[in-house]
């Protein structure tokens, strides 16, 4: 057996202990005589499972206890459409738009009400977070969203939007769980588990108790409406069973790593090691505004499409795996997860500064 790095933006790198452990547990679940793939989701260990797994993500976000934590099936794509259609009551919605998946979001929010546009980087493809420190926030807004990290692009909030007072709901899709948050400032946060936290088809959901309401968008389905899963402790009906289990297994993992503080710390120490050297490299660039840059994933270019094809080719065969760019901008992007170990981004720059020896 042997691993690579993977810097896939997702699915994405897991912790390999947790792999190992969930292997061991393969045939067997801690003497259940089955796999929790095979266990009834009423069962005693399962109930446990989700328990232990919705407690340790409180411990770790420090979640306040009038916000609820939902496990949702049907991955990041599904929430674009079950905010809007829980949380118009004024049918107003702004939004900002600094990458494809907040655009994607504000696209389908669109088929509930009316959507401003109160902020965009589009003008220079999404290589910069616009100040949003006094933005027009329409009066009647019933929510402000955003996407905090932009997964394909490589940028981040350092400071979140001033949003006049109304709810703030964030895709945290690819920062989930990697620093420290203030969960109060925000109405929604919520991300697909698949960049940073487990396997993929889920959505952890982290809602504050009063936009939980009866009153959703007219025909809303009960599987898309909040308060099914929160009256029913996200098992209203089968829950992704599997993918909760690995989670739960992820949150211990960074509880054992020293918690948000350390993997900050990490993720900071990590980062720098990459972006430090593509600013003094004379072959790569990262063409992401320097205060906006992603800790999660770190985008950057040669300025020559075939030698980026040449780079991404030869790093693979190095055991450099996934460092291909977004379809829709090419270039490389690495991700380099809570789970990327500083020895796989330590391989990277060493890799790339050969390259650019070699082909410079
Ligand atoms: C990957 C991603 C999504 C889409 O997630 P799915 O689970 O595939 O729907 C949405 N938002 C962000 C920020 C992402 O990185």
């Amino acid at each position: 057996m042997s691993r690579v790095y993977n810097f896939s933006a997702g699915p994405a790198v897991l912790p390999e202990e947790v792999l190992k452990e969930a292997a061991a547990e393969m045939l067997d679940y801690k003497g259940s005589g089955m796999s929790v793939m095979e266990m009834s989701h009423r069962s005693e260990p399962f109930k446990k499972i989700i328990e232990e797994a919705e407690s340790d993500i409180r411990e770790l976000m420090n979640i306040p206890d009038n916000y609820k934590v939902l496990f949702i099936q049907g991955g990041a794509s599904t929430q674009f459409a079950m905010i809007p259609m829980n949380l118009m009551k004024n049918g107003v919605a702004d939004y900002i738009i600094t990458g494809q998946f907040a655009k994607k979001a504000y696209k389908e929010a669109q088929k509930y009400g009316k959507i401003n546009v109160i902020a965009s980087s589009e003008d220079q493809t999404f290589s910069y977070i616009p100040d949003c420190s006094d933005l027009p926030v329409s009066e009647d807004a019933d929510y402000v969203y955003i996407c905090e990290n932009n997964t394909i692009y490589g940028t981040k909030y350092k400071e979140l939007p001033n949003t006049k007072g109304k709810p703030l709901v964030a895709d945290v899709s690819s920062c989930f769980l990697s620093e420290p948050i203030d969960v109060e400032k925000y109405g929604i946060i919520y991300g697909g588990v698949q960049k940073n936290v487990g396997p993929a088809g889920m959505a952890i959901v982290i809602i504050r108790e009063d936009l939980i309401r009866e009153d959703v968008f007219p025909g809303t389905p009960t599987m898309l409406t909040y308060k099914t899963h929160a009256d029913a402790g996200s098992l209203y009906n089968t829950p992704p069973a599997y993918s909760i289990y690995i989670c739960g297994k992820v949150f211990k993992w960074l509880k054992k790593q020293g918690g948000l503080e350390a993997m900050k710390e990490r993720n900071e120490k990590k980062a720098k090691i990459l972006y430090d050297y593509l600013d003094e490299s004379k072959l790569f660039k990262s063409s992401v505004n320097p205060k906006d840059r992603s800790l999660m994933n770190v985008t950057f270019v040669t300025g020559d499409k075939e030698l980026d094809a040449k780079f991404v080719k030869e790093a693979k065969a190095a055991g450099l795996e996934s460092l291909k760019g977004h379809r829709s901008v090419g270039g490389m992007r690495a991700s380099i997860y809570n789970a990327m170990p500083i020895e796989g981004v330590e391989a990277l720059v060493a890799f790339m500064k050969k390259f650019e020896e070699e082909n410079l």
